[in-house]
């Protein structure tokens, strides 16, 4: 890199839009792109230009194949990002907000989606993890694993080879990643705490297989009845939204719920869980974990409490195995993602 020169991280993003309720389920998928030189308030605001919108992918003919799903993603990736291929190497000079003229190199530093979006993007199979090569028969392999490398050290792998590493290949179905320089698509894929932690940890695993402990406890009717009971007596507090009377007959919950939650249910089920320290011991750690997560900036002190956090949850997680259909804690993506915060 020229003295002198700056890194300019380009962070791209992508989700799935309902442009109106009356147009149906018709869904635009956009991409936007920001920098990371924005200072993070400035990136936060809605009154900054911070997400500039580079195009829409184009959509699907019905019933796709994956194959040609995947390969119309990559291409029309490649043609929105088409002019960042070659700044990645030799960079741009341009006239800065400070007045000066700069020389700038935009690499490609992050991509947030979804997980499906995340599999599409890496081009794993689905229930494979995007950053590292672990198989799925592993996880949630707390232990670390080696990362996924630059796309090019796949490039070169038959079919078969690729899959050793638990990569999806497709003849003749380039990534759009391979064309821009210093970028590893297998790091751009960055953590997302409501799907991975508020969603996928605690209410669609541990919450669920809590209320079944209880249920075998208490009995069916019973132990909901309990559960309710106890977190109805929560006292009305001003952070807290209130909870309902009846929480677990509560099909959908909202992500500021899924948070006040967290911050409430290891006093509210202590009473319920006399007598087993280890299954309280595991919500501890699951609510640790959570709520460390949640700070701006971490230290080494804090990361260690959220490795010892991650262990207390490693160690115990194997108590909830009679309530998976699977008997085993393989194959939950999210659940393995937990390493990533660490990272
Ligand atoms: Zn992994």
């Amino acid at each position: 890199m020229p003295d002198g020169s700056t890194v300019v991280p380009a962070i791209l993003g992508s989700d799935k839009l309902m442009p109106s309720t009356l147009s149906g389920d018709k869904t635009d998928r956009p991409v936007y792109l920001s920098i990371g030189s924005l200072s993070k308030a400035k990136r936060q605001s809605v009154k900054t230009n911070r997400l500039i919108l580079i195009g829409l992918l184009p959509k699907c003919p019905n019933r796709p194949k994956t194959h040609t799903k995947r390969f119309a993603y990559h291409e029309s990736i490649a043609a929105i990002l088409r002019a960042l291929e070659e700044p990645a190497n030799s960079g741009l000079t341009g006239l800065c907000a400070d007045g000066r003229t700069h020389h700038a190199i935009p690499r490609i530093a992050s991509f947030l989606a979804d997980y499906p979006e995340q599999c599409t993007i890496t081009m794993v199979k689905n229930g494979w993890c995007p950053r590292c090569e672990i198989c799925p028969d592993d996880m949630p392999g707390f232990a670390r694993r080696p990362r996924r490398c630059h796309p090019q050290r796949y490039l070169h792998l038959s079919t078969t080879a690729a899959e050793e590493v638990v990569l999806w290949k497709f003849a003749n179905c380039p990534n759009f990643a391979d064309a821009h320089a210093g970028c590893n698509i297998y790091s751009c894929m960055n953590v997302d705490r409501l799907h991975q932690l508020l969603k996928g940890l605690f209410k669609d695993h541990t919450w669920e297989w809590i209320v079944s402990f209880l249920k075998d406890i208490y009995g069916q009717e019973k132990g909901l009845d309990l559960i309710d009971e106890r977190f109805s007596i929560i006292p009305r507090f001003s952070i807290i939204c209130q909870i309902g009377a009846k929480l677990t007959r509560v099909k959908q919950w909202t992500g500021a719920e899924y948070k006040d939650l967290v911050k409430v249910w290891p006093a509210a089920l202590a009473p319920l869980l006399e007598g087993h320290p280890d299954h309280f011991k595991f919500i501890i750690s699951v609510t640790d974990f959570i709520l460390i997560t949640s700070y701006h900036s971490h230290t080494e002190t804090t990361l260690k409490y959220l490795q010892d956090a991650l262990s207390g949850i490693s160690s115990n997680i194997h108590l909830f195995l009679p309530y998976r259909k699977s008997h085993s804690m393989s194959k939950i993506p999210k659940i393995h993602s937990l390493l990533r915060y660490i990272e």
